[in-house]
């Protein structure tokens, strides 16, 4: 009897520990603060109650997750809904191929507005697992440096890939690589002008590395939905002043 109770006391441990490790392991990325009515941002924006409305119910849905090099996402964290998306460029892994459902459709809507206007943008990358960010981060390290490696590539949980609300976007126009200059392009130019009518943003805005953590990547576009998307644009803003939630070095 003695013994059985044992082992139920241990079966029940373990059960507990589990538990707790897969809570732990499973924890979602930071999420954005609800917005009271009539807030009024550190930056002096203020929103309408429309708006602050719109916003509420996309950071509800979880589209408004802030990830950066402070604010890491657990190494187990898998978003939901992953879906593949269609403008994706040909010669890349297809385990990059995802983004979240909502994501992914207005994705691929934009691609197609871009594509009836003559420009083709297709995503390189999108949605990074923990251990893919980890090879990425390493194959860098190893082939430029450490030095080069921390200003240019996320370590593993801090890059919002992970999240599968960001995309990277390349062109013909600058052979499908990531580069500054898809900025000046064609493309670039397009979808930094558009991008928000689908609600996307431009991430990581030239001169911004103090508040964002990250150098300028015109290629780099999140997903926020098009509410807060349409805000960002309008009023300059990066994710991190917008949630007021600073970078800081
Ligand atoms: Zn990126």
């Amino acid at each position: 009897m003695k013994a059985r109770i044992s082992i139920l006391m241990v079966l029940i441990a373990a059960a507990v520990i589990l538990g707790f490790i897969i809570f732990a392991t499973t924890e979602p990325p930071t999420e954005a603060p609800i917005m009271g009515e009539n807030q009024e941002t550190d930056s002096g924006l203020k929103l309408t109650d429309q708006e602050t409305a719109a916003v509420n119910a996309d950071i509800e849905k979880g589209l408004l997750v802030l990830v950066n090099k402070e604010l890491p996402v657990t190494k187990d964290y898998v978003p939901p809904d992953l879906t593949p998306i269609i403008h994706f460029a040909k010669d890349r892994t297809p385990e990059g191929r995802f983004m979240r459902s909502e994501a992914a459709t207005a994705f691929d809507a934009m691609c197609e507005a871009a594509m009836a206007s003559g420009y083709e943008i297709v995503s390189t990358t999108a949605y990074r697992s923990f251990d893919f960010q980890a090879s990425l981060y390493s194959y860098y390290v190893n082939s430029e440096g450490q030095e080069w490696a921390d200003a240019n590539i996320a370590k593993p949980g801090t890059s919002e890939h992970q999240t599968g609300l960001a995309a990277d976007c390349a062109s013909a126009s600058v052979a499908y690589e990531l580069v500054a200059e898809f900025g000046d392009t064609a493309e670039g130019i397009w979808l930094r002008d558009h991008a928000h009518n689908y609600g996307f943003i431009i991430r990581y805005p030239m001169d911004m590395q103090d508040i964002t953590g990250f150098t300028y990547e015109p290629w780099h576009i999140r997903y926020v939905g098009i509410a807060t998307a349409v805000i960002i644009y309008n009023n300059n803003l990066t994710l991190e002043e917008f949630l007021e939630d600073k970078f800081r070095d």
